[in-house]
């Protein structure tokens, strides 16, 4: 066992460890600090991040009942202009969507095999029908596939996750994967959100997955967190000097391309609003 101790297995990190287990033993387990971009323009790209967040937090505001005269002003007043134009899409479009009981920035964990899952939601909507919509805001350019989501760690681990310990979300009754489904809204096409409805069999599937993927990583001696070898991954990672898999940044503009899962950062979770079950 070479994980940190009370280690909590996220999309992020897992999703690291899927696509380079030596970028996962660097972060993780050696916490090496690497200075270098993971795009060629780091202001842009700082930025980008600041205006998204900014954007997430007018999101959270709205769902949490704050006048929207207000949050229009706030909008309004944003340094980059592009949070209003998104603002007045989400107006257009999302309301609709969000009928029900409204868990916001809702923090979920379980047990498994001895290790816990955490997952941080923006939005847990139960709905009037009884059924639950994960929602996720994107404000990535551009939108991705649909198959290339359902294969995300964050899609698979978000649902799976709900079903295992979101029953208090749900007024103490039993989630089942059929009620679940999860809606990714994308400021670039707010009109055509991508719906991904969770069925029994893919929750078997995904236990399955999981279970196998923490004991895989849970019993891995430092030595066998390998490179990958799909040479693309490194583009977008920071140890690529250390890796000695080239010294140029990645192209800010095929950044989305890659899907990074950089609008969530575990060290951000808030460790008093988990609800939790029992290992
Ligand atoms: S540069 Fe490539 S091999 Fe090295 S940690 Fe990053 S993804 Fe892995």
């Amino acid at each position: 066992m070479t994980l940190p101790e009370n280690f909590d297995f996220t999309q992020s990190n897992l999703q690291d460890y899927l696509d380079c287990p030596y970028r996962f033993y660097l972060r993780y387990i050696r916490h090496t600090q690497w200075p270098a971009l993971i795009v060629d323009d780091a202001l842009a790209f700082e930025q980008r991040g600041q205006t998204g967040a900014r954007f997430h937090r007018l999101i959270q505001q709205y769902l949490l009942g704050l006048p929207e005269e207000r949050l229009a002003d706030q909008a309004a007043a944003d340094p980059s202009p592009e949070v209003f134009s998104w603002w007045q899409d989400f107006l257009q479009y999302a309301p609709p969507l969000l009928e029900g009981a409204r868990h916001v920035e809702t923090v979920l964990s379980a047990g498994l095999n001895g290790h816990r899952l955490v997952a941080k939601y923006d939005l847990v909507l139960v709905r009037p029908d009884g059924g639950l919509t994960i929602f996720d805001w994107k404000t990535s350019q551009k939108r991705p596939k649909q198959e290339r989501l359902l294969e995300r760690v964050q899609t698979r681990l978000y649902r799976f996750l709900l079903v295992l310990s979101g029953g208090m979300l749900n007024g103490a009754e039993a989630i089942r994967p059929e009620q679940i489904e999860m809606n990714y809204w994308f400021t670039s096409q707010p009109e055509l959100p991508i719906n991904l409805p969770y069925t029994a069999d893919q929750y078997q599937k995904d236990q399955t997955f999981f279970k196998k993927l923490v004991d895989e990583i849970a019993a891995l001696p430092g030595e066998a967190f390998t490179r990958t070898g799909d040479l693309s991954k490194c583009r977008y990672c920071v140890y690529r000097s250390h890796c000695d898999r080239g010294v140029e940044a990645g192209d800010l503009e095929m950044f989305d391309d890659f899907l990074p899962e950089t609008e969530e950062n575990p060290d951000d979770l808030d460790f008093d609003q988990i609800e939790e079950i029992a290992f």
